[in-house]
């Protein structure tokens, strides 16, 4: 049994995430957190375990990064400043069509490499090379639920076709022997690239394993005209009317909704994964976050992958969303610090279908600490504020996830990062070289 007593100046603990403990501890019995409170009480509890002295730090419920694409890191930087459609075409989908699966096992690594600093503890994928992140996600040690892409050419498979008997044939041998830390979804990439017939055999093959459907919904005002146009309905109304909604869907985006929209995502259960800062430099747009939560909508928040947004941290994506969601509503009362903090960590957690209480007794032990040795953040009279508005990822000095310590003293315990960098530099370099940029 792995035994680990960690103490700290500040605790944001409880489920709602709005209980500070002061000069607080926890302590961690294999995969469990089974006490919390202040220091001198749960002290008489410990025998022997593993101490983590963060006397100058603040402890919170880990991170969980909503939407990704993790192999994606090999791709940063190569396009700010496009259009969508010349972004797509002439970067990035040329990029992907050379990367081999090796390839992306290395961008998964070191997509995991940047998660962990970021004090993220799980990610929700969609991307192809499946197998390959999942290797990347064993070593590293943190959860993840990925969906593989269903998507018209991708480098594993080459067309759809190929594409959809390969993901049907992996998702039913993984779906069918759960794991820990690391699960499979499906993730159709989106109802423009995925004609019906195609949804509807993924909507049976999920409903057969119980999986979530992880599917790109309502991303640009261009998409909706155009899914108007085609397919006779907005996005959502339309994998409505075919059923898909009956099963679990993991909506990334919906950033252009209508009325009628949002009752089927209330009335469905559909989970909004939001990805504000890669939706802002795509030029799409601000989704309506408080109004889906004011219907009591799920949401939780993500990056989305390393091609749009550039980074995977989590701290600055919750500082753009408060603040996003505060100017949309013209109203500086929406987004309470408590509630931001849930939809980057306990929300996502949902979304991965974990049930998490945050840093409670009986809870999953996924915890994140951060050091509070920077100026900007004191005075400390809200550390809870100071989460939101005035912390950095790069405050992120240890991560424990499912119990265990993967990120101790800003060290990695089980990644070799200087390795993984190199080989991703070269792989990059070369990749680009190909294409002549
Ligand atoms: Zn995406």
């Amino acid at each position: 049994m792995s035994e680990l007593f960690i103490e700290c100046k500040y605790i944001i603990s409880g489920s709602e995430c709005n209980n500070i403990i002061k000069n607080g501890a926890i302590i961690v019995e294999d995969n469990q957190i089974i006490a919390i409170g202040k220091k001198e009480t749960v002290q008489k509890l410990v025998v022997g375990h593993d101490k983590l002295e963060r006397m100058n730090h603040i402890a919170v419920p880990s991170y969980v990064n909503a939407h990704t694409h993790l192999p994606e890191t090999l791709l940063r930087g190569i396009c700010d400043n496009e259009k969508l459609d010349v972004w797509l075409n002439k970067f990035i989908w040329p990029f992907e069509m050379r990367m081999s699966s090796d390839d992306a096992y290395f961008g998964a690594l070191l997509g995991c490499l940047e998660l962990i600093e970021a004090g993220v503890a799980g990610f929700i994928d969609q991307y192809f090379y499946t197998e390959s992140i999942e290797k990347a996600v064993n070593e590293a040690g943190i959860r993840a639920l990925l969906c593989p892409s269903v998507f018209d050419n991708t480098p594993e498979s080459g067309s759809l076709d190929k594409t959809w008997k390969y993901v049907r044939n992996l998702v039913s041998s993984k779906a069918s022997n759960r794991k820990d830390l690391v699960n499979y979804g499906i993730g159709p990439h989106a109802p423009y690239t995925v004609p019906q017939d195609y949804l509807l055999e993924i909507k049976d093959l999920a409903s057969k394993y119980s999986i979530p459907i992880h599917i790109h919904l309502n991303e640009t005002e261009k998409e909706v005209e155009e899914a108007k146009a085609n397919l006779g309905d907005t996005p959502i109304e339309y994998i409505h009317k075919i059923g898909l909604t009956g099963e679990k869907i993991l909506g990334a985006h919906c950033v252009h909704t209508t009325d009628r929209e949002r009752e089927i995502m209330r009335e469905t259960n559909l989970t909004v994964l939001h990805n504000p800062q890669s939706n802002l430099k795509m030029t799409s747009g601000i989704a309506p976050v408080y109004q889906y939560l004011d219907l009591g909508i799920n949401v939780a928040v993500g990056t989305d992958g390393n091609a749009s947004n550039n980074d995977l941290g989590m701290v600055e994506e919750l500082t753009t969303t408060a603040m996003l969601q505060k100017y949309l509503a013209n109203d500086p009362k929406v987004a309470d610090n408590a509630e931001v903090l849930k939809l980057g960590t306990l929300y996502g957690m949902k979304a991965m279908g974990l049930e998490s209480k945050g840093i409670s007794e009986k809870s999953l032990a996924d915890i994140t600490l951060l050091s509070l040795e920077k100026s900007r953040w004191w005075p400390q009279n809200n550390p809870l504020s100071n989460v939101i508005y005035s912390s950095s990822s790069s405050d992120v000095t240890d991560l424990i996830v499912n119990g265990r310590v993967v990120y101790l003293n800003r060290e990695h315990q089980f990644l070799d990062k200087e390795k993984i960098i190199e080989k991703c530099s070269s792989i990059a370099n070369k990749i680009l070289t190909e294409m002549g940029k």
